[in-house]
């Protein structure tokens, strides 16, 4: 080859993507990619439930082979090889070879940082000791089910109760261990709001999973029998016969430190928007380089696989002399628990509380994922947050058993694309019984949001609760109050309301619920055109309770 000489570090989400896109974009450039580990673009995505016995097969984790590199792509690979020092002036790596030591200088035009993330490992007195281990690679996933199977294991401790977490937790249970999960945070998946948490860790706790949240591991031992004990900050001890490490990753910038290559504020290699770091001849992608988060404006490491793909697609196009820009990150994300999909896209309330924002409001809705008349009907529990000026849709969240990852994905192109509540009121989906509803979950949440914005239906803040300054009226049937109602409370069942209205007071908001939001919409009606301030509890009794299960 007589073209350009590229080398990239990291072979497998962004890198590999990166190589395979330079190669369509530059039939001449010299492709090289170091991998220090003993496989190049591996499902690191697939290893939970490789561990879990889902995906039988090893290989079937890896995605290409170095091979195939060769063969379609004319890429060099070159695995068990680890990069250790970077030379920006003279455009020169250096290269250790993993199995004998031996190293070499490769020089090159453009170099592609893509080393990824590392598991983070707490300083914790035993963390070393055998039976505890991270899951990020297949060697990793490889130890794991053979420790499993050798120490025929019947229990497992997963410390850290994130999106990998929970797939290992759920992977150890499918095999059959008897499993405990440990968070810091006082939820599981801590992304999430919490009354969206709350939805999840009632599934785990139907699923027998002991669930300890607000505490950590302080220590590890061995106990008499051998077996692996934990002590937690509280002072409870656990014992298991395995322990996975998920409590995060850190970005891998150690080369690029050294390098003096500039780091962002959050520890992330600092790339403009082609992926460029502060030296015109490097590019960085994935979980190592800092983003901007589409929302908040917030410089963050999310450590996703879309992100990581588009990256080093764009690096790329920019070797290439190309225009690609990276629009930045909204961190969708989805993860099964138990049956349960859990999915999210663009910002929580709490990322936008941590960011300063104001100004927005969420909805709340439990509607069926496809027509109730058609069998099978499941409700996805659905949060919608939008910018109170415009409408502009900043976020959502879903829990549910079916459709959920479909309507996160419809909101999230919403949000990529700059969309209001409106639009999603207007949106035209796919429509068949089976498939969803002429009035799609995604469309109710654009009318209750709209309906809200437009003054038609005002939304109630749940936190007016019990500080006396709203009436609650509850316009549920008397069988449903029946198995609760929120304390001090007025019953009054919506078909009874034009009837009963002197019992409204007319002094103070009303604020209004039923099961899960439509029949008070219709209360809120009657109630402000006869001049009450009424507004809507959004989410119903449904919210209510999944907000005073998380408190
Ligand atoms: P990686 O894919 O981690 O690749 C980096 C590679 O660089 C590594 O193989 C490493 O050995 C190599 N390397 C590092 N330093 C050097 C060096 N100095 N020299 C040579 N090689 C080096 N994301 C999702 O979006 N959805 C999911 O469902 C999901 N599930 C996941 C499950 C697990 C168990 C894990 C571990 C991750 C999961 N992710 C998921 C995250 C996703 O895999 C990562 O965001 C993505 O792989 C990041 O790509 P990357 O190229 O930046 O890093």
């Amino acid at each position: 080859m007589t073209g350009k000489r590229i080398l990239i570090v990291g072979g497998v989400a962004g890198g590999a993507s990166c190589a395979a896109r330079l190669r369509r974009l530059d039939e001449q450039a010299a492709i090289t990619i170091f991998e220090r580990g003993p496989y190049v673009s591996f499902a690191n995505c697939g290893l939970p439930y490789h561990v879990g016995g889902v995906i039988a097969d090893e290989s079937k984790l890896l995605v290409a082979t170095p091979e195939l590199f060769r063969d379609r792509f004319s890429i060099t690979i070159r695995t068990g090889h680890e990069v250790i020092a970077i030379d920006k002036t003279a455009k020169t790596i250096q290269v250790r070879e993993v199995a004998t030591g031996s190293l070499a200088t490769h020089a090159y035009d453009a170099l592609v940082l893509a080393p990824g993330a590392a598991a983070i490992k707490p300083p914790i007195p035993g963390i070393d000791l055998p039976g505890i281990f991270p899951v990020r690679t297949i060697p990793d996933a490889r130890h794991v089910r053979a420790w499993i199977t050798d120490r025929q294991a019947t229990s497992a401790l997963v410390i850290g109760g994130g999106f990998i977490g929970l797939e290992m937790v759920e992977n150890l249970a499918h095999r059959g261990l008897a499993v405990t999960v440990i968070e810091k945070a006082d939820q599981v998946l801590p992304p999430l709001d919490r009354e969206m948490a709350t939805l999840v860790q009632e599934r785990l706790a139907s699923a027998r999973v002991s669930v300890h949240l607000g505490d950590g591991i302080a220590a590890f031992a061995l106990d008499a029998a051998g077996r692996l004990e934990a002590t937690t900050g509280r002072g409870q001890r656990i014992i298991a016969d395995l322990v996975i490490l998920a409590v995060g990753v850190r970005p891998e910038t150690a080369l690029a430190q050294a390098a003096n290559l500039t780091l962002g504020s959050s520890g992330g290699i600092a790339v403009d928007e082609t992926m460029r770091t502060s030296d015109p001849a490097i590019w960085a992608v994935g979980d190592a380089v800092e983003t901007v988060d589409v929302v908040t404006g917030a410089r963050q490491i999310i450590p996703l696989a879309g992100p990581a793909n588009r990256q080093g697609r764009i690096a790329a196009e920019s070797i290439c002399g190309r225009n690609a820009r990276f629009r930045g990150v909204q961190a969708t994300a989805v993860c099964g628990v138990f049956g349960l999909t859990v999915a999210m896209t663009g910002a929580s309330e709490k990322a936008l509380t941590r960011a300063g924002i104001t100004g927005w409001d969420a909805v709340r809705l439990h509607p069926a994922h496809h027509v109730g008349y058609y069998p099978g009907a499941k409700a996805i529990h659905l949060k919608l947050i939008y910018r109170r000026a415009d409408g502009r849709v900043l976020g959502a969240q879903a829990v549910g058993e079916e459709g959920v990852d479909k309507r996160i994905d419809v909101l999230a192109m919403a949000i990529q694309l700059g969309a209001t509540v409106q639009d999603l009121a207007e949106a035209e989906l796919c429509y068949a019984p089976q498939y969803g509803a002429a009035k799609d979950p995604v469309n109710l949440a654009g009318f209750i949001a709209d309906n809200a914005l437009s003054g038609d239906m005002p939304l109630s803040e749940w936190d007016v609760l019990g500080n006396g300054s709203s009436f609650v009226l509850d316009v549920r049937e008397p069988a449903e109050c029946a198995r609760g109602m929120i304390p001090g409370s007025l019953n009054i069942p919506l078909h009874q309301l034009r009837d009963r209205l002197s019992e409204v007071p007319t002094d103070k908001p009303v604020a209004v619920l039923c099961a899960a939001g439509q029949r008070a919409y219709y209360a809120v009606r009657i109630l402000r055109q006869q001049g009450v301030d009424a507004r809507n509890l959004s989410g119903g009794w449904q919210t209510y309770s999944a907000l005073v299960a998380g408190r």
